[in-house]
């Protein structure tokens, strides 16, 4: 049976009780995910619908990566006020800080990305659809009242933020990451509950921009962290900005204009919480379990991570609201996954990238490949740097980190890394290229690394990962050849 073009248009349907628009993919949600998606789709049909229930312009663009890391830039580069004395540069003790201005400024480059994702969604003319959808039957939607059958789905929902019920009672006073861009203002002290990437990232940046920040964190972990050494380091890091606790919140209370937070034998009391204890797949709504869809333990839907196809249905699954690898390239890559799925006979498998996340705190925090966790310690050797006197970094004066790199005990294969680095979003991407390309640490020591870069630290990590590999090698970094064949790779 062709998969597409064959029916298309408006037809009366379902009892002749609304009209009823047949498509060959319905694409739900246009963030990253459903957009991507949808320039997949467009390849092979121009009979699509992308449907939309919130307001466009994607979660990245409005409410996340975007506005988060302008609001950090601004409080890293005040923050950087503390080294200029020390330079020769005199008069930043007198430099201050409005918060109202920097929300502006953050809302004014959150919408100039905003617009450049409208921009795509405008040029979708008609396969765009406002509204909110629901499933009556695996291909058959409802939205607006108006009945959409479609060939395939794609659920592209995304997530959104966890509030804990008990703390609903003070939402005035609960701020997420949908939300806390809107302020007019900075509150003057805040509880920053859940360090992972998220709280870690806004929780520096308003610490750094002179908020009293109080961190909460249920586990030792923090910024998505695994490796106990880099973690310890980073947490303690932290500390030095501002304190942070370990413990479960037991009781919210509110005590006139504050709240009281109780969590073990501790009472903190701020102005403001900001909930980054997670993010809820948007999947609930959408009545997916009256359709006898088998779920997995976390209420998703049973689904295939290679082609993202719901096991036995005509359904894919695209974006954060699969819970897995909750990051924007990832979601990009499941949309397009996903999108070419839906307009094959067969679905195909893909290969993922080498996993990679970064948290633009500073240090920057990185995992690279396979967390440390993940590994089967007698397996592996592990390479270690500190950046605090790293030539480059003491340069910059920015010389705190911990990088550790995870190779093959025998045959020096590169594995992970985890990190807490001066510019680590960079060294990142260096360590995912080469454990993508499968090399081994002696592969990438033969790589040239300049002088003076923070790099030659990441080197440092692999000559000391490579003492411990015990595959039989070169006695030399550069690689011997033949002297008749002189390669010049320049
Ligand atoms: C504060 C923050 C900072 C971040 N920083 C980074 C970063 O630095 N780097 C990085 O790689 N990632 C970052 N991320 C993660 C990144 O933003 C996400 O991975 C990405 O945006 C997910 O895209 P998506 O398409 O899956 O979801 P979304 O962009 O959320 O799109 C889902 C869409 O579905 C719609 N929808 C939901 N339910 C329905 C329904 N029933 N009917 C119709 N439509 C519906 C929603 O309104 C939404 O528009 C950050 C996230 C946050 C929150």
């Amino acid at each position: 049976m062709p998969i597409l073009g064959d029916t298309g248009g408006e037809e009366k349907g379902l009892g002749a009780m609304s009209k009823e628009k047949r498509v060959d993919v319905a694409i739900i949600g246009a963030g990253t995910a459903g957009l991507s998606a949808c320039s997949e789709v467009r390849k092979a049909t121009d009979n699509f619908v992308l449907l939309e229930a919130g307001p466009h312009g994607s979660t990245c663009a409005r409410v996340g990566c975007m506005p988060s890391k302008v609001l950090l830039q601004v409080a890293h580069d005040f923050h950087r006020r503390h080294v200029l004395g020390q330079e020769g540069i005199y008069g930043s003790e007198h430099l201050k800080v409005d918060y109202r201005k920097v929300l502006q400024y953050v809302r004014s480059l959150r919408d100039h990305f905003v617009q450049g994702v409208l921009q795509t969604v405008e040029q979708l003319g008609d396969h765009n659809i406002q509204g909110r959808v629901r499933f009556r039957e695996p291909t058959v939607l409802e939205v607006n009242g108006q009945v959409i059958r479609a060939k395939r789905v794609i659920i592209a929902t995304g997530s959104s933020p966890i509030v804990p019920g008990e703390w609903q009672a003070f939402s005035d006073r609960i701020l997420t990451t949908d939300t806390i861009f809107e302020q007019e203002d900075l509150p003057s002290a805040l509880a920053v509950v859940g360090l992972g990437a998220i709280g870690v990232e806004i929780g520096q940046a308003l610490a750094r921009l002179g908020c009293q920040v109080t961190g909460i964190t249920q586990s030792e972990h923090v910024a998505g962290l695994t490796d106990p050494k880099v973690t310890a380091y980073m947490r303690e890091t932290l500390q030095h900005e501002f304190p942070i606790y370990t413990g479960t919140i037991t009781e919210v209370a509110g005590e006139g204009t504050q709240l009281a937070l109780r969590f073990g034998d501790r009472t903190t009391r701020v102005a403001s919480i900001l909930a980054s204890v997670g993010r809820r797949p948007n999947i609930a709504q959408l009545g997916l379990d009256a359709l006898g869809i088998p779920f997995d333990t976390h209420g998703l839907p049973l689904y295939d991570r290679t082609t993202l196809q719901v096991k036995g249905y005509p359904i894919f699954i695209a974006g954060d609201v699969d819970g897995d690898r909750a990051v924007l390239h990832e979601a990009a890559d499941d949309g397009r996954i996903a999108g070419f799925n839906s307009v094959q006979d067969e679905p195909h498998c893909f290969q993922r990238r080498t996993r990679l996340s970064i948290v633009f705190c500073e240090p920057n925090v990185a995992v690279v490949g396979r967390p440390f966790a993940e590994l089967r310690q007698q397996d592996i050797a592990v390479g270690e740097v500190g950046f605090e006197r790293q030539g480059r970094a003491k340069v910059m004066a920015e010389n705190t980190g911990l990088l550790r790199v995870y190779g093959d005990k025998q045959s020096g294969c590169l594995l992970g890394a985890e990190l807490a680095a001066p510019r680590g979003e960079h060294l990142a991407h260096l360590l995912a290229w080469a454990i993508q390309k499968q090399m081994t640490v002696f592969d990438l020591l033969q790589l040239p690394f300049y002088h003076p870069v923070i790099e030659e630290g990441l080197r440092t990590a692999l000559r000391d990962l490579s003492r411990q590999v015990q595959a039989s090698r070169p006695g030399f970094e550069l690689a011997v050849c033949d002297s008749n064949a002189v390669a010049d790779l320049g």
